[in-house]
């Protein structure tokens, strides 16, 4: 029913061991682990409150964009609780924040994007708070000063992917003085 976390990462430098930007991250990355391997023990409603709970963090997109922006020589805000919406990619050298929107939770008008066939009052509810809290989010952000952009689900998966193509334009950005970026399939 829900679409299965896409498979971006074939070349997330695991073996890079001199650099090691986020100590935290085999946390998230096992947390989440823990997360799926539970989907056979428990119920269903147990299991969605356990997803809700991991959703949009460290979702492998968020980490493929991270990951190449780290390449890229661009370092990050270790721990941003403290931001609006607590975003996992901020560049306070570049007074800028990159949100990695999965076109599921964050309902976006794309081809990746369908309305489950069950539930559709849940969902309707589900995803429409996403996205409002979504806008209030942005609006936040923007409000203290931060250039937010968005890069969404649908621009890095797909026959028609351009990853790099994302990327430049995303380091473009990030190197302006342009409030705003999206970038979608
Ligand atoms: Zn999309």
């Amino acid at each position: 029913m829900l679409p299965r976390t896409p498979s971006l990462l074939t070349e997330e430098p695991q073996h890079e061991s001199t650099h090691v930007p986020f100590p935290h991250r085999g946390a998230h990355r096992l947390h989440e682990f823990a997360a799926l391997a539970m989907v056979d023990i428990v119920d269903s409603a147990t299991r969605s409150r356990m997803m809700s709970g991991i959703r949009g963090r460290n979702t492998k997109p968020e980490v493929l964009i991270r990951s190449l922006l780290h390449r890229q020589g661009f370092r990050f805000r270790l721990d941003a609780r403290d931001l609006p919406g607590r975003p996992d990619i901020v560049l306070p050298r570049y007074r800028a924040v990159v949100l990695v929107h999965g076109c599921f939770w964050h309902g976006h008008d794309c081809r990746l994007f369908k309305w489950p066939q069950t539930r559709p009052e849940f969902w309707r509810d589900k995803i429409g708070r996403n996205r409002a809290n979504d806008d209030k989010v942005r609006a936040a952000l923007l409000a203290a000063g931060w250039r937010v952009g968005v890069v969404w689900e649908c621009a890095l998966r797909g026959a028609n992917r351009d990853i790099e193509g994302v990327l430049t334009r995303l380091v473009q950005w990030l190197e302006s003085d342009a409030p705003g970026f999206e970038e979608r399939g």
